[in-house]
């Protein structure tokens, strides 16, 4: 491996990364007066270090905060850690615009990192999936920036939601955040925001952050609207999205016409491997719906064949799935594949994001405090970029995957080993408390405190 190389790769170590994101938060104007007793750019790194670490709360993360070990200034450059309700007071008034750019620095890293060529998907573009969650949902506790959802008996629903966007490949585990963007009440307004405007401001955004990132957005049938393909086209990004039947109904009445004209292609593929057949049929230029007769859209249509399996000598029907997706490549008999295979992988927005945020130690539907302005959005945009990070390391560091490989490659194992060699010895590194990991740790008598 050549210089440049080793120092690309260096640059993905998570004690670079941490470097960088600390002295992002250090750049960061600090709008308070006076000289505050804890810097923002502490109370910004305490509570990336609580992501970090994976603590549950901001009470376990609180617990923590006179560590001994002096870990915190050394692992996560913190002078000095921010209590819970300094954390609060002081990231709540905090606007979280400024978080977008350092997304955008660490992607930087992945590219000179050689890190996001293996993203590449099809004609050079990278996939991109789009999609909202909640996150946050109470009866009680709530802001002004809550969506607010009124029951007729009474009661309101108070969430916060946000629009995750995902570099993902089908063939890859991990997948690489951009800014998310809040669906969140804005000043003034009284009507909720929902998940069309919030991709509305995303793709504006994005396009200002990446000019020249070419992309595919992959994205469910509640995007495959004419206004929706129109944004798109203007963003300079190409799409395969899923339609249904049921939501489509216009648009399918097409499909059968054209396939009872005899003016549908079909192309099917046996993988003689498995015995699973791939059929696909492919219509050019059908209308999207009734109202815009002149949003034209190439439709593909895929049914998934498994052979019959015999359970208990039984004989039982293959399984049969039906996928259909709207795009705007032109579909030729090369490329069915690769755009089905990219459609699915939309699913990875669900799976490798979202569920590994909420299922794998990150706590994403835990409320580590809501705030009266931002705290709730400040703390999602920090926990997504910490997975960001973590992403980035899983992808290209090392040491990093000899950790998680030693930990059976569970991540819940790999946070709680992290915790645990945090709480109990002197680290000078993140590279020394994966070592740790890594090659265990040589076991000797405790040394007691005030021991004479
Ligand atoms: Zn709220």
């Amino acid at each position: 491996m050549n210089r440049s190389a080793r120092k690309a790769r260096k640059d993905l170590s998570a004690d670079s990364l941490f470097r960088l994101i600390r002295s992002r938060f250090d750049d960061l104007p600090d709008a308070r007066a006076g000289v505050p007793e804890i810097s923002l750019g502490d109370a910004l790194m305490s509570a990336f270090a609580m992501f970090s670490l994976k603590d549950p709360s901001l009470l376990a993360f609180d617990k923590r905060r006179h560590d001994p070990n002096d870990n915190f200034r050394t692992l996560y450059g913190i002078q000095r850690v921010a209590c819970d309700t300094q954390l609060r007071t002081i990231l709540d008034p905090f606007s979280p615009d400024p978080l977008r750019p350092m997304f955008q620095d660490v992607f930087r890293r992945l590219q000179r990192g050689k890190a996001m060529e293996r993203f590449v998907y099809l004609d050079g573009h990278y996939l991109l999936s789009l999609d909202g969650t909640t996150y946050f949902s109470s009866s009680k506790v709530h802001c002004p920036a809550c969506l607010e959802k009124r029951h007729r008996g009474g009661g309101v629903t108070y969430s916060h939601q946000l629009l995750g966007a995902t570099l993902v490949h089908p063939d890859l585990k991990e997948v690489i955040p951009l800014a998310p963007e809040p669906i969140v009440n804005q000043d003034g307004h009284t009507k909720n925001d929902c998940e069309r405007n919030a991709t509305r401001r995303w793709l504006k955004k994005f396009r200002q952050d990446h000019p020249h990132l070419p992309v595919i957005v992959i994205e469910d049938a509640l995007s495959a609207n004419a206004p929706h393909l129109d944004d798109l086209g203007e963003a300079r990004a190409h799409y395969i999205i899923g339609v249904k039947p049921g939501d489509h109904a216009f648009l399918f009445e097409h499909l059968r016409a054209d396939d009872e004209a005899g003016q549908t292609q079909t192309l099917t593929l046996d993988d003689s491997a498995t015995g699973v057949l791939h059929h696909f049929r492919i219509h050019h230029g059908v209308s999207l719906n009734e109202s815009h007769p002149d949003c034209l859209v190439n439709v593909l249509e895929y049914w998934e064949i498994h052979p019959p399996k015999i359970v208990k000598k039984v004989e039982r029907v293959g399984k049969l799935q039906y996928f259909s997706w709207i795009t705007d490549f032109a579909l030729t008999q090369d490329n069915v594949e690769a755009i089905m295979r990219g459609g699915r992988a939309r699913w990875k927005i669900e799976n490798e994001t979202f569920n590994t945020l909420k299922n794998q130690g990150y706590n994403f539907e835990h409320n580590y405090g809501h705030g009266e302005q931002n705290l709730s959005v400040v703390l999602a945009m920090l926990m997504m970029l910490v997975f960001l990070v973590d992403q980035s390391q899983q992808l290209s560091c090392p040491l990093f995957q000899a950790a998680w490989k030693k930990q059976g490659h569970n991540k819940r194992s790999l946070w709680e080993a992290m915790r645990n060699l945090f709480e109990s010895f002197v680290f000078a590194s993140m590279q020394e408390l994966y070592e740790a990991i890594v090659s265990g740790i040589t076991r000797q008598p405790p040394v007691l405190l005030n021991s004479s």
